[in-house]
């Protein structure tokens, strides 16, 4: 038997989804038709906001629903000190320690020429033009992942930005090689931070 047609339109679109094969599609399918009304209706009113309002802070690259996000608007946040991460939810991993208090940069990725991305598709230039910026950013701390392609961009950026007269760190290598900001818990993350070397 075939499927009614809004009932294999809905399993289509959820198989779109990451991670999502066909066997979860169809029983995310299933589980969402017998749930109340209300409820189906809450859970795809919350995907079309957080699509229509999110957006990249127009300062740091993060994502957030106001420009700019809440870190680059506190005072409390030293600008001088600049993390760099390569995506949204490492900042949320970094948040998380509670022990850094400066500002952050999104890269939006890492240099991989196998997969042709290359510092034009990451902030990079962002990046250069805010550390140009007064007042002057004292340290920018590099926090891509210990994987090749995040070494890499690490060292990349530091050529780039040493020349400014500005202090370039690496977090300590208690971050797990090869491993994601993402995954590691906040007191390895703690120790990397303050155990970062000049580079
Ligand atoms: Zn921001």
């Amino acid at each position: 038997m075939e499927h009614a047609p809004a009932f294999a339109r809905l399993i289509a679109e959820l198989e779109k989804l990451p991670g999502i094969g066909p066997k979860t599609a169809q029983r995310l399918a299933y589980h969402l038709l017998f749930r109340p009304q209300e409820e189906v209706r809450a859970l795809a009113e919350a995907m079309v906001q957080a699509r229509a309002s999110v957006r990249y802070c127009s300062v740091c690259a993060n994502l957030t629903d106001r420009d700019p996000c809440p870190v680059c608007r506190d005072p409390g946040r030293d600008p001088r000190v600049i993390c760099v991460v390569e995506q949204p939810r490492d900042v949320v991993a970094m948040e998380r320690t509670r022990e850094f208090r400066g500002r952050y940069h999104v890269l939006h990725g890492v240099i991989s020429p196998m997969d042709g991305v290359g510092p034009e598709q990451l902030r990079v230039r962002e990046l250069l033009a805010r550390l140009r910026q007064d007042p002057p950013v004292e340290e920018v701390i590099l926090a891509t992942n210990p994987t090749v392609e995040g070494e890499a961009t690490a060292l990349y950026l530091a050529r780039l930005i040493k020349p400014l007269g500005i202090r370039v760190t690496r977090i300590a290598r208690g971050v797990p090689e090869g491993g994601d900001l993402e995954y590691v818990d906040e007191l390895t993350l703690t120790r990397a931070l303050q155990g970062r070397q000049a580079l």
